[in-house]
């Protein structure tokens, strides 16, 4: 009778999923994102309701932060393989030169608390992931969603402040393009032991305009496209800004070490 009841209960889910809509860009042949019945960028994850937010703010850094980019200069950041970044300073922000690269801090973090500021080109072009994408992606591996989600969608687990390809942010808080976002990430890292299997996961709280996104939420792997990756013994390690194409713009970033 139990068995019967878990047969009914696992045919029912299966069933309830593959009759969802299908919203928009996406993918239903990707892997299970474990914990879930979602696939990875799952076409039929509904999206999370849009919230106005309040006026923007932009908070200065305090002074035991560790300033990485103030309007003036790129002295804190570089390519990935170290050579100068190829992004450009205009009027106080930083803006991604297509093809340019990503560029990284020359520092290494671990756990942290994260101030960026960022904006979605102006107009407007492209649409789902390739409408501003960028990212912020901490340690170089946990990638925290940039993209222009006013009024444009994509994948749930793919829009702006989603823990790209795990976790939809709980609200859509994104202003227009062209006008100032900030994030506010507190970042945990993973942890290792000896022989290198995972001793903690790492956990991340994101604050976007004010509003969480999300509440301490269990990162389950390296993020990447389509897929769910695998945690491997790191140590501390620079902080990236995707080059995704798109001139994204950035200013007044400051990070405090939780260490
Ligand atoms: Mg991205």
């Amino acid at each position: 009778m139990k068995f019967l009841a878990l047969l009914l209960f696992v045919a029912g889910v299966a069933f309830s999923q593959a009759n969802l809509p299908v919203l928009g860009d996406g993918y239903q042949n990707t892997p299970l994102i474990p914990g879930t019945n979602w696939h990875v960028h799952d076409n039929r994850r509904p999206y999370p309701p849009v919230v106005t937010p309040g006026a923007f703010v932009s908070v200065p850094a305090p002074a035991d932060a560790v300033v990485l980019f103030d309007g003036t200069n790129m002295d804190k950041w570089c390519k990935g393989d170290g050579k100068p970044s190829g992004w450009r300073i205009v009027d106080g922000y930083m803006e991604a030169v297509p093809k340019q690269g990503s560029i990284r801090t020359k520092d290494n973090f671990g756990s942290i608390q994260l101030h960026v500021e960022w904006a979605s080109p102006y107009p407007p072009k492209g649409t789902s992931q390739g409408r501003g994408n960028s990212g912020v992606i901490i340690m170089g591996r946990y990638e925290i969603q940039v993209l222009d989600s006013y009024e444009s969608t994509t994948y749930a687990d793919g829009q702006a402040a989603a823990v790209y390809g795990q976790y939809p942010p709980l609200v859509n808080v994104c202003r227009k393009p062209g006008e100032w976002q900030s994030y506010d990430i507190i970042f945990l890292a993973p942890e290792f032991n000896d022989d290198g299997s995972l001793k903690k996961p790492a956990y991340v709280t994101v604050i976007h305009n004010g509003v969480v996104v999300h509440n301490h939420v269990e990162i389950l792997g390296p993020t990447g496209h389509k897929s769910i990756g695998k945690y491997s013994r790191h140590g501390k390690a620079p902080l990236s800004l995707q080059d995704h194409g798109n001139p994204t713009r950035y200013k007044n970033i400051w990070v405090r070490s939780l260490d």
